[in-house]
């Protein structure tokens, strides 16, 4: 199941195929919400020691397979990127549940249409919605 969009992320981002790459994509594809390392570490079948899923993560984001996403907890989770051309025109909203505490991508809502102050160097704008999701509604 995804292998084969997994085998195409990974030949279009110049990735060699290894089991931790595949099975973090896997996660990544199965789950609709933003993920943290613990959440992926839970989710792995086989083990891999923490550097290598840190590096794996750390990869994803260089390539921008993944992004970093605002979270409720003090943990950092990552969420699949639907367009990897450029994180910045992918720009978009988040919405995290205050029951669960996932964060969904809400992928329609660019950010890319705000006039920005030019005299400021803007890397990236948050915007996050709050509320309960169709899980815990
Ligand atoms: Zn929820
Ligand atoms: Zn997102």
């Amino acid at each position: 199941m995804n292998e084969k969009k997994i085998k195409e992320l990974l030949v279009v981002n110049k990735l060699r195929k290894t089991k931790v790459r595949t099975e973090i994509l896997s996660i990544f594809l199965n789950k609709n919400c933003a993920l943290s390392y613990f959440d992926i570490k839970e989710n792995l079948k086989r083990k891999f020691d923490k550097v290598t899923v840190y590096r794996t993560i750390h990869k994803f984001l260089e390539k921008n397979l993944i992004h970093e996403v605002p979270s409720s907890s003090s943990a950092q989770k990552y969420a699949f990127s639907e367009t990897t051309d450029n994180i910045i025109n992918n720009n978009h909203a988040h919405f995290i549940c205050k029951e669960c505490g996932n964060v969904f991508c809400l992928n329609d809502v660019s950010l890319n249409n705000f006039k920005l102050p030019i005299e400021h160097n803007i890397d990236v704008i948050n915007l996050t919605a709050n509320g309960v999701c169709v899980t815990c509604r």
